[in-house]
């Protein structure tokens, strides 16, 4: 079995772009910059921003936290946008999901600027990727799409089930994985909590990807052996025994499943840091679109 290990990874590309930064940039050009929108205070969103920013920092990046109360209007959050927008020195931003409720997520969306869009939200970004033309991709679609070319894991022709939906995870995925890419080129199936016979169908997969939220919902008795288990999930599970009273687990058995895989992603440690790394290779092609 071989263990998808993000944090390794991750740690390989960011001196990657490291070096590039220290390359590129110097007297005369600056570095890439990347803002970050907090609304509210959400500890998880709060966490994921801490992680970005210090990722930046990490690659030699400059970043800007933007925090605003969870009280911020509609019409506010838009100034802020435009704002952002139109800033010359700002190459990227991402807006953290999720917002408060009072806030139209679409409407924000749409007011990003698509040459800054480094999550790939925007529909001008989403519609490219479909396409297949270049584009922000959504950073954990590219981010596992990335782990996949490193670790040189077989896609094509296999048949891969994508386990979840959503705009930023299954659907895009999905897409990416039936291109005729490399890697890509598998055979798709995009399977919800409206797919009846889903432990079948997850054992006719190759490849799962697991985007659904639910803690160990992949059981070893719906894997066959030899798959390649891609699992995005991040969940808090109850631990008396960690100091924080919870720790993290992923979409799937990971102790259960592990020994019948041909390799499989750890949580944490897999897909989580691989997203933020996709982050900043957006984040560096946006700059390089500038300079
Ligand atoms: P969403 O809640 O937006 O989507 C979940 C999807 O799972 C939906 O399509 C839903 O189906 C499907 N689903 C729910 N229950 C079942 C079920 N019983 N059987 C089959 N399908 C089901 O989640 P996200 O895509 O935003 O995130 C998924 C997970 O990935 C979460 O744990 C999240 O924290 C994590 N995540 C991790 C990231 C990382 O960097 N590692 C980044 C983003 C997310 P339906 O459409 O029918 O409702």
């Amino acid at each position: 079995m071989i263990l998808l290990d993000g944090n390794k990874l991750s740690a390989k590309i960011r001196s990657e772009i490291a070096a590039r930064v220290g390359e590129y940039c110097g007297n005369t050009i600056r570095p890439p910059h990347l803002a970050a929108v907090l609304v509210g205070d959400n500890p998880a969103s709060q966490a994921y921003v801490r992680n970005k920013i210090k990722a930046c920092e990490e690659v030699g990046f400059t970043s800007t936290l933007i925090k605003k109360d969870a009280s911020i209007t509609q019409s506010q959050l838009l100034e802020l946008i435009h704002e952002l927008n139109a800033s010359e020195d700002l190459d990227g931003y991402i807006v953290q999901l999720p917002l408060p409720r009072h806030i139209d997520e679409e409407e924000v969306n749409l007011a990003i600027d698509p040459s800054k869009d480094v999550d790939g939200f925007h529909p001008n970004n989403f519609g490219r990727m479909a396409l297949g033309m270049s584009s922000f991709l959504p950073a954990t679609p590219m981010g596992i799409m990335m782990m996949l070319e490193r670790y040189d894991i077989q896609t094509e022709g296999k048949h891969c089930v994508v386990l979840g939906r959503s705009n930023i995870v299954g659907t895009p995925i999905a897409l990416l994985m039936s291109k005729k890419t490399k890697p890509g080129n598998a055979t798709v199936t995009i399977a919800h909590s409206r797919t009846h016979h889903l432990p079948e169908l997850l054992r006719s997969a190759q490849i799962i990807i697991a985007a659904l939220g639910i803690p160990h919902f992949v059981k070893a008795d719906m894997v066959s052996p030899g798959t390649v288990i891609i699992d995005v999930g991040i969940n808090k599970i109850e631990d008396p025994a960690n100091a924080k009273g919870y720790r993290l687990v992923g979409d799937v058995d990971f102790d259960n499943v592990k020994d019948k895989c041909a390799a499989i992603t750890p949580v944490p440690g897999g897909v989580g840091p691989m997203t933020i790394t996709a982050l900043l290779e957006n984040t560096w092609r946006a700059f390089r679109q500038k300079f």
